[in-house]
């Protein structure tokens, strides 16, 4: 069965003792391509090292996430550009609004994710948006963009049925992780009620593990626990959602 990881940190220094075991973990689970998210120029020698090693079934995005927005967030894009300009990516990413963990660079981090879009634009890119506790003003900012050819995912999608309807409306896919598997993640009221058509799956590894790791560190070889969970709510068979939600991730590489 191929299954598409569409978003984890396996670069994270947390893989360095076991790397070559638990990429062979993901790969007897099942999963054939394992997508990677970039955070801030920090963490991109170590993810295209990872790019290089596994050129076909590890595949980078580049992108400055909203935490890693600062006072200096663009001589963070112009790395990006550099980056761009030289190497090859499937997304712009992870890129986005956090108001959960620190407030105080709001207006730079829509700034950062409006000058990210046009990027994506430019390049013919789709976004993996990292939203945390700022939906609507995530929304907001893609409207006012109204950029109808712009796509990608909500990565960790956790939020309301009404939410997941509206991301959908704009022709985004839903990111589903370790949540999903979490008795209190709420995502009960809102799978059962989107498409297959509308999901992708995704790890967030290291974080997020699901149910029974909860707690510990996540990665990709934990996939079909997510998947089997979205198929008790879909009340269909495991491989239906693995078909489906590959066939999703791949209509986005084009
Ligand atoms: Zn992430």
């Amino acid at each position: 069965m191929n299954i598409i990881e569409t978003h984890a940190h396996i670069y994270d220094e947390g893989f360095n003792e076991d790397m070559e075991q638990m990429l062979a973990r993901a790969f007897d689970a099942g999963v054939e391509q394992i997508w990677m998210p970039n955070c801030n120029h920090e963490t991109i020698d170590s993810m295209m090292a990872l790019a290089k090693a596994y050129p076909e079934k590890c595949l980078p995005m580049i992108g400055l996430h909203p935490c890693y927005v600062k006072e200096d967030f663009e001589k963070e894009i112009q790395i990006i550009e550099d980056y761009l300009a030289k190497d090859k990516f499937i997304a712009i990413g992870e890129i986005g609004l956090d108001l959960y963990w620190d407030k105080t660079f709001f207006a730079q981090q829509q700034e950062a994710f409006l000058q990210q879009c046009a990027l994506a634009k430019k390049h013919n890119l789709w976004i993996d948006i990292h939203s945390r506790n700022a939906f609507w003003e995530t929304v907001a900012l893609i409207e006012k963009n109204a950029d109808p050819n712009l796509k990608g995912i909500f990565h960790c999608f956790t939020g309301t049925l009404e939410e997941a309807q509206k991301a959908v409306e704009l022709g985004f896919l839903l990111g589903i992780g370790g949540v999903a598997t979490f008795k209190n993640g709420g995502l009960d009221q809102v799978i059962p009620h989107i498409s297959l058509d509308k999901l992708v799956l995704e790890t967030d590894a290291p974080y997020l593990a699901p149910v029974p790791y909860r707690g510990k560190r996540n990665e990709p070889s934990y996939l079909p626990l997510v998947a089997q969970k979205i198929a008790d709510w879909h009340q269909c068979d495991v491989s239906v959602v693995l078909e489906k939600t590959t066939q999703n991730a791949k209509a986005l590489l084009g």
